[in-house]
């Protein structure tokens, strides 16, 4: 591992300041950030360890929940508001990583964790155009099962790996800021930034920017909300397609509906013309079969990865009519 300096915040203030050096990085619990470092595909110069900063979970003035990025992914899954009031969230936390990993696992880090293709991971032996520009990529004639079919390019196909981002993009989450110019927030449905072909500009992120919270906005469709992981293993395994969905019924007619998938794009991908052709649609399966074809329409496969579309609308329908099914 290169050698780098270590400083560990007391404040958000602080954080910034020790983090304005090109090449530092912040430190959540370490548990991607470390492991790259190992590999050799990240090399920092300075490391702003920012697990002391915020980790409170607590109500907004507009009745939302407030959620410090130094919260653990375990603290957020338990939180009673968390469960009673968004439970599409904890149902993904705890679908991610394993207990000792959430324990330790910072929101904060949860969002800006790297992707998992293989090839990023290869620092010897694979070209990649995230981890070096102009270098090609050797998922796109290799193996791409796991790779994404939805908002990708030529240049990278790569996927977002976080099972929490997809919750937090069905609920309207805003991320909070701070950095040398301030403090601003950001939806966190565009936080993540799509390839095109500068896959390695992961995020609209500013040099040294911290994030420092999550804002869950009071809605009461989250309540009813849900989230279902597909993935090779019962346990300890990522995402092959995910969905995060809320559903709620006035009148025997959908009088809102939120989607966000996983697995399948280099984000938390939420396919708004799904949702919007099922407002005011009785719900059933036609309605959700229907609105899982628009969501899969722009879908671009490789061979590994051919089987993911089905998946993907299959994996809506079956979650829709579930929530459809429920007493709500
Ligand atoms: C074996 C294994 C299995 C896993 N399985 C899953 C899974 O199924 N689903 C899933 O979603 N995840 C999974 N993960 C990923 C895991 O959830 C992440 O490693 C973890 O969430 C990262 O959090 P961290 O606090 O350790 O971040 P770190 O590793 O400390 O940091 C990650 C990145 O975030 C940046 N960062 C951290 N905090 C901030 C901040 N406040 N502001 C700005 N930048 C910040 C760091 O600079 C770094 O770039 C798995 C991990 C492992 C090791
Ligand atoms: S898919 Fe993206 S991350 Fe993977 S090798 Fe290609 S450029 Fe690199």
């Amino acid at each position: 591992m290169t050698p780098f300096d270590y400083a560990r915040a007391r404040s958000e203030q602080g954080a910034v300041a020790g983090a304005r050096d090109a090449g530092a990085k912040y430190l959540g619990a370490g548990t991607n950030l470390v492991d790259l470092m190992r590999e050799g595909v990240e090399a920092p110069g300075r490391l702003v360890d920012v697990t002391g900063l915020s980790r409170r979970i607590e109500p907004t003035n507009g009745g939302g929940l407030l959620i410090g990025a130094a919260a653990s992914n375990t603290a957020v899954a338990e939180n009673a508001a968390v469960r009673a009031r968004y439970p599409a969230l904890a149902r993904a936390i705890l679908s991610g990583a394993s207990a000792q990993i959430r324990n330790m696992a910072t929101v904060g880090g949860n969002i800006l964790q790297r992707t998992r293709c293989t090839y990023f991971l290869d620092v010897e032996g694979a070209g990649c155009n995230k981890r070096q520009p102009g270098q090609g990529c050797d998922a796109l004639e290799g193996l791409n099962r796991g790779h994404g079919i939805l908002g990708v390019s030529p240049a990278c196909i790569a996927i977002h790996p976080s099972d929490m981002c997809v919750a937090l993009a069905a609920f309207d989450t805003v991320v909070h800021l701070a950095g040398a110019n301030g403090r601003r927030r950001v939806p966190l449905v565009d936080l993540h930034r799509l390839p095109g072909d500068t896959p390695h500009l992961e995020t609209v992120l500013e040099p040294g920017e911290l994030i420092t919270a999550v804002e869950l906005p009071s809605q009461s469709i989250t309540a009813r909300s849900t989230y279902r992981k597909v993935r090779d293993r019962a346990s300890y395994a990522f995402a092959l397609v995910s969905v995060a969905a809320a559903l709620e019924v006035a009148d025997g007619r959908i009088a809102d509906v939120r989607i966000a998938l996983g697995g399948v794009a280099p984000k938390p991908w939420r396919p708004r013309e799904a949702e919007a052709a099922l407002i005011g649609a009785v719900p059933e399966q036609s309605a959700f079969v229907a609105a899982a074809d628009l969501a899969l329409s722009g879908s671009t496969t490789r061979p590994g990865n051919a089987f993911k579309p089905d998946l993907a609308r299959r994996t809506i329908v079956a979650v829709l009519t579930d929530l459809a099914g429920a007493d709500l």
